[in-house]
């Protein structure tokens, strides 16, 4: 079992002070690294994105923007209004630019959508992003559908739809693959959930970890966004943060219906984003970069994998099935999920996400990225230590 010590207890006690300012998300590597001193950070795994992503888009901007000069029109100029930048987007996922609205960040889409368009009731599924509700209308029920720890957190389809229409739901929020458990919802049964709630005002699907997930040894991309001439009621929403490997820019958007973006455009999300975000969505139209991005999504996707299937073998830890980025992991040896974490940061510089704080989680949970190889492999190695030899 872990144990801290004395040492490592105070720093652990000024880490839930820093972490209690945070709320429901975690204090960023930077914000830790300026507060935490005496401590050295090795690894992120605490934030959950592509590395290799964002190696590839700082190579893409270093080149246009820094070495041809162009940051400075991007500094000084207005950025586009958002329906040009819908327009790049759509060229390059194949949805008519109407269908799409552009937000600062997936998150300013989820407070949005929570807030303005869902009424009534909303099922969301437990464990989840905790965004989905806290950021409901006051006067909006949350209608809590609980994964099974039993089940390996999976979703039972059947079991779902009849929660859903029994508690006669207004609308439903789905995030495929599933942030923080990793579960994913096979495209065949994401068909059978839109065509079955066909009827509900709003189906929310996040799709902001879709590009970590497959079906196919060829790794294909299995997206519902364009089902939204289909599915009127469908809203697709898409973070670029994880997938990309680009937090700091803040880009976002969301497939829904026409009139829907308009009637948002009109409400003021005309110029809700930046010079950068833009810069990248030009790229993400670039067929050019799409290509090299797809190489870099596949060794992810390998990798990711196969660290996956190393932590699955070391004792004391269960590892819950996920096809995102980062696996849910539950300790079984009596340690607690606390002393696990500040072991892991303090010992070995490793910063992981603690899950008792997230509703429909009971028990010692932590939630751990996938980084690059060898961070993967370290991760590994320092975990299995810690488990295997205390
Ligand atoms: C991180 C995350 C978001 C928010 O992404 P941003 O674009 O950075 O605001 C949205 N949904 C899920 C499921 C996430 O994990």
């Amino acid at each position: 079992m872990i144990k801290l010590s004395k040492e490592e207890t105070i720093i652990a006690e000024e880490f839930l002070r820093i972490k209690e300012d945070s709320g429901s998300h975690s204090p960023s590597v930077l914000t830790l690294k300026k507060m935490l001193s005496g401590i050295d950070i090795k690894v992120d795994a605490c934030f959950l994105s592509n590395p290799y992503a964002t190696d590839l888009f700082l190579k893409y901007l270093e080149s246009d923007l820094i070495e041809n000069r162009l940051i400075r029109d991007v500094l000084e100029f207005y950025p586009s209004q958002n329906d040009i930048i819908a327009s790049a987007i759509a060229k390059s996922i194949k949805v008519n630019k109407e269908n799409i609205f552009v937000g600062n960040g997936a998150i300013e889409i989820i407070q949005v959508v929570m807030k303005n368009l869902v009424r009534d009731n909303v099922v969301i599924i437990l464990p989840t992003f905790s965004s989905y509700y806290e950021f409901v209308n006051q006067n909006t029920k949350c209608l809590f559908y609980n994964l099974q720890k039993d089940n390996d957190f999976l979703l039972d389809i059947d079991d779902y739809i009849s929660f859903v229409k029994s508690n006669k739901a207004k609308s439903i929020v789905l995030i495929n693959p599933n942030n923080p458990n990793g579960n994913y919802i096979k495209y065949e049964e994401m068909i059978r959930l839109l065509e079955e709630f066909r009827y509900l005002d709003n189906i929310i699907v996040d799709e902001s970890f879709i590009h970590f997930a497959y079906e196919d040894n060829q790794y294909s991309l299995k997206s519902v966004a364009d089902f939204i001439e289909r599915y009127s009621n469908l809203i697709v929403i898409k973070s670029m943060s994880k997938d990309f490997g680009i937090a700091g820019v803040r880009a976002g958007y969301a497939i829904m219906g026409e009139q829907t973006v308009r009637s948002l455009t009109k409400d003021g999300f005309l110029w809700n984003s930046n010079g950068i975000a833009e810069y990248f969505f030009s790229v993400y139209s670039n067929s050019g970069f799409l290509k090299e991005y797809e190489i870099v999504r596949k060794r992810y996707i390998i990798e990711t994998h196969d660290f996956i299937k190393r932590m699955n073998h070391i004792k004391n830890i269960k590892v819950y099935p996920s096809m995102a980025n980062f696996i849910l992991i539950e300790l079984l040896d009596g340690s607690t999920a606390a002393d696990f974490v500040m072991k892991l940061l303090i010992k070995y510089g490793i910063y992981t996400r603690i899950g008792n704080d997230k509703i429909g989680l009971d028990g010692e949970f932590i939630r751990i990225a996938s980084r690059k190889f060898e961070e993967n492999l370290y991760i590994y190695e320092c975990v299995k230590e810690l488990m295997e030899e205390n």
